[in-house]
């Protein structure tokens, strides 16, 4: 039973060797980075019970096991409770620090083999449950931070998002300002499906054409913002234009072989030092800008000089 308990959480919490789990040197290159206290708690309790010896040393590790438990997954997890789990049993078969163990009746050395595996099943439950805990708050922050039909950042989380690198201050910043033109039109004509996959493949797009680190995000409807960092004024109006003609030049596949021609009109600004209280300043201006693209004729960016 006691072999059972300690190598069952092993084999089946181990990795199915299907591929998907790869690149383990870099996971244990991260592991070893950021979650090495309890592991090295862990040896230091061991060393400590087997120098104080007793019985007690075989609970010496466990509020470390318990913080692996809290840290790392199941299979870390399983795979050092089976560790303290053989070294308890070497320390008991080592007469728990005494020759006084060689007189220990039967009875009292099944129990404690037992006691040291039920001990271990603790961690490999607590590993279980905070894994599914972390995976779960995961999901709900990415609900509450993505737009789920286009998977951009949602209205408040770009705002946040933008605000924490305009507060970074370290170099220029362009926010533009896109809509859609016309959209109720595509609704009206092809139907609300057939907009929402427009929408898709717009956001499609616009994500192919930003430079690497842009931020992009749905702030409504068909309306949409970009942050890019590190674009001056001249830069900006480019990536500007590159969005309007990625929309409009080749009609956008709407599913079903269909394929709808949309364009879009951007207002942009461009700072060279931000901080996150300019951060309502400039989306006001990028909305009026863009504001003025439509009442200018649509499918077309309008711009301001530097502030
Ligand atoms: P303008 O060129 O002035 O921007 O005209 P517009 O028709 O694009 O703007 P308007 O604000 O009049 O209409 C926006 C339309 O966008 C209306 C709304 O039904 C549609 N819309 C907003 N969100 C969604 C969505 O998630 N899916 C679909 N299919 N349509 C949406
Ligand atoms: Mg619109
Ligand atoms: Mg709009």
């Amino acid at each position: 039973m006691v072999n059972y308990i300690s190598f069952l959480p092993v084999v089946l919490s181990a990795p199915k060797l299907d591929g998907t789990h790869t690149d383990f040197p870099a996971r244990i290159r991260q592991f070893w980075q950021e979650k090495w206290a309890p592991l090295i708690l862990l040896l230091v309790s061991c060393i400590a019970g087997t120098l104080v010896g007793g019985p007690g040393a075989i609970a010496f590790p466990v509020p470390a096991l318990l913080w692996c438990g809290l840290v790392y997954p199941v299979f870390p997890t399983t795979i050092l409770t089976l560790c303290i789990g053989v070294w308890g049993l070497v320390i008991l078969s080592n007469g728990l620090g005494d020759s006084a163990s060689l007189q220990l009746d039967v009875m009292t050395l099944v129990s404690i083999r037992l006691g040291i595996s039920l001990v271990a099943l603790a961690p490999i439950m607590l590993s279980c449950v905070t894994q599914n805990r972390n995976a779960l708050v995961g999901r709900l922050q990415y609900l509450a931070t993505h737009d789920q039909l286009t998977n951009v950042l949602n209205r408040n989380a770009f705002r946040e998002e933008a605000a924490r690198r305009l507060a970074l201050g370290t170099s220029g910043f362009a926010l533009l300002m896109v809509d859609l033109d016309d959209f109720k039109a595509v609704n009206d004509t092809h139907g609300h499906a057939t907009g929402d996959t427009v929408l898709v493949n717009f956001v499609h797009r616009v994500k192919n054409t930003l430079p690497p680190g842009s931020l992009l995000g749905r702030m409504g409807g068909e309306e949409f913002a970009v942050l890019i960092p590190d674009c001056r004024q001249v830069d900006a109006v480019a990536e500007a234009e590159n969005i309007r003609q990625s929309v409009g030049t080749e009609p956008v596949p709407a599913g079903d072989g269909k394929e709808v021609r949309v364009t879009a009109s951007l207002g942009v600004v461009a700072v060279e030092h931000g901080d996150a209280d300019s951060l309502d300043t400039l989306l006001a201006e990028a909305d009026r800008l863009c504001y003025l693209a439509k009442k200018r004729g649509r499918n077309r960016v309008e711009a301001i000089e530097e502030t």
